[in-house]
């Protein structure tokens, strides 16, 4: 007879995996299904001459001891086994502008993080200090940030219909202090007079608590996590790409079936791939058009063009801290949106972070806004790890083109880049379309939009009900977000108090050992 599992996972990006190693926990047997050949989706990374370089996974925030993700991932039993590195705590991340030789940082704490931003603004101090004030009470309204078991204030329309560019545009008058504020919006792929205050807020105070790369890389996240799920009885699977998800005449899915031939059956199922997508795997069952019409039309963040350079040995600096750099102050809330002609209007550099550093970088990500338009005509070409890059040559034109735009921009910034570098490579929308299964290559899910605030906010729950979501499309993006996420979707499994109350209770023991 056909082995049966407790839960079926499909996709093994960060949310799958948090919820089938607190799932393995529950004594449940869970079975996690990717399609790639390196777990995590946007955790993956990749090596070029020797480098490490990550994909989704630039910097992490909340891991002091006490702080919230560190709680989380104290659970999940890999906190202590991460390898870490602190970013700088006086600037871990600097806005700046063509023209303008200040570098304006965002410091580690909330008292230094006001000290050093108000060396360059001496006259707002206030207003600095509302910023921050306003992020924490925001971030403090949503109970699992603080790892509290209540309900999330998804009902509270005032909160949630707060626009981050009006908020950060009534507390000063001053043009650059707004922008400065505001710069490190490709944290959540912001846009002016749409995006709410509170994914503002939860996506940049957790690093203003703490600041923290990955010593060689993010995967080592997705491969703690598999560790534990492997110890814990869980089977984790590669190559497994889930091609359908099957319902009964009961109308509950009851098994899905992957590109090798084979099906797994299985009593719940949490899907952790685009939520498009996985309605459209879904046979046998007729989801209300009103739901289906919701999901199929939410619109998605947008994509990016990431650079990767590799550099010549003991020639770039290695640099504790990220760059978001624009070519002008308007440009912060405009790079989203660009003209093709003035592409890219804004860019952020990120380092490689390795254990034996000299002091050198080897390795630096430039990440900027790429529209999926841009890369349509090429869609129906493949690029996976089994399938070799059959884009053709207009492609590897387009690349190029787009490589050298960026670079002039980059010169711009840090004059002496040229000499530095030994190779470039790139990863376009479609890059991340193929290797996460995204529909657009989206860099963070769906976009919220503080006008409907409920229209994006997606339930785990499915109409289906054995049917669950996870991943960056429910409630927030990023590391903390979608770990949280995770712990909305399992919450729904085996009740929040219960689980929050567990993770507390785990993370207290530790304090007392
Ligand atoms: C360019 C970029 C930079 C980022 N930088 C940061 C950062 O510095 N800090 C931060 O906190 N966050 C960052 N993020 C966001 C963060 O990486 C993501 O929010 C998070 O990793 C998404 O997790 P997820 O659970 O949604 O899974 P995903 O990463 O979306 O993974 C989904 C998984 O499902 C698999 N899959 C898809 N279809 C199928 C199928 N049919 N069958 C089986 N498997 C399937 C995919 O292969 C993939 O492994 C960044 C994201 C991007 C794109």
């Amino acid at each position: 007879m056909q082995e049966e599992f407790d839960i079926i996972i499909i996709g093994s990006g960060l949310g799958g995996l948090v919820c089938a190693n607190i799932l393995a926990r529950e004594g449940k047997k869970v079975l996690v299904l990717e399609k790639n050949q390196q777990f995590g989706g946007n955790l993956q990374t990749f090596s070029r001459d020797k480098v490490i370089f990550d994909t989704g996974v630039h910097y992490i925030g909340g891991l002091l001891p006490g702080q919230n993700l560190h709680k989380y991932f104290h659970y999940l039993g890999i906190a202590d086994k991460l390898k870490l590195q602190r970013m700088n705590p006086d600037g871990y991340d600097f806005v700046t502008f063509d023209g303008d030789k200040n570098e304006y940082p965002y410091a580690q704490g909330t008292e230094n993080f006001v000290k050093q931003l108000t060396k360059f603004f001496p006259e707002e101090e206030n207003a600095i200090w509302q910023y921050v004030e306003k992020m924490k009470e925001i971030c403090e309204s949503f109970p699992l940030y603080k790892v509290e078991a209540n309900e999330n204030p998804v009902s509270n329309e005032d909160l949630m219909s707060l626009k981050a560019s009006e908020v950060i545009h009534e507390l000063t008058d001053n043009p650059k202090l707004r922008a400065v504020l505001a710069g490190t919006n490709f944290l959540y792929a912001g846009i002016e007079n749409k995006t709410p205050f509170y994914v503002h807020s939860l996506s940049i105070n957790s690093y203003i608590e703490s600041a923290w790369r990955c010593v060689n890389g993010g995967s080592q996240i997705s491969k703690l996590l598999i560790k534990e799920i492997r110890k814990l009885g869980g089977t984790v699977l590669k190559h497994k790409k889930v091609i359908s998800i099957s319902a009964n005449d009961l109308g509950e899915i009851e098994f899905v079936k992957t590109s090798d031939g084979n099906s797994y059956k299985g009593k719940q199922f949490i899907s952790n791939i685009d939520p498009k997508i996985t309605l459209n795997l879904i046979e046998n069952f007729h989801l209300r058009k009103s739901y289906l019409k919701r999901i199929s039309e939410a619109e998605d963040t947008v994509s990016s063009f990431s650079l990767y350079i590799t550099l010549k040995p003991d020639c770039f600096p290695y640099l504790k801290h990220n760059y978001y750099h624009f070519k002008n102050e308007i440009k912060v809330w405009t790079s989203v949106n660009y003209e093709e002609k003035n592409w890219p209007e804004g860019y952020m550099v990120s380092f490689s972070a390795k254990s034996d550093n000299n002091g050198f970088a080897d390795g630096i990500s430039v990440l900027t806004y790429m529209q999926y338009d841009e890369v349509e005509k090429w869609k129906d070409s493949f690029n996976t790890v089994a399938e070799k890059d059959d884009r053709g040559a207009e492609y590897e034109k387009f690349k190029a083109k787009k490589t050298e735009i960026l670079l002039n921009e980059l010169e711009k910034k840090f004059p002496n880049i040229r000499d530095c570098i030994q190779s470039t490579y790139v990863a376009t929308p479609l890059t991340y379309r193929d290797y996460i299964g995204s529909s657009t290559g989206c860099m963070y899910g769906f976009a919220k939009d503080a006008d409907f605030p409920m229209r994006n906010y997606l339930s785990p729950r499915t109409k289906i009900k054995n049917l669950f979501l996870t991943g960056q499309s429910i409630s927030m993006h990023g590391i903390l977000g979608v770990t949280i996420g995770a712990i909305l979707t399992c919450s729904e499994l085996i009740g929040r108090k219960y689980l929050v109350d567990k993770i507390n209770l785990e993370y207290g023991k530790r304090k007392n050992s």
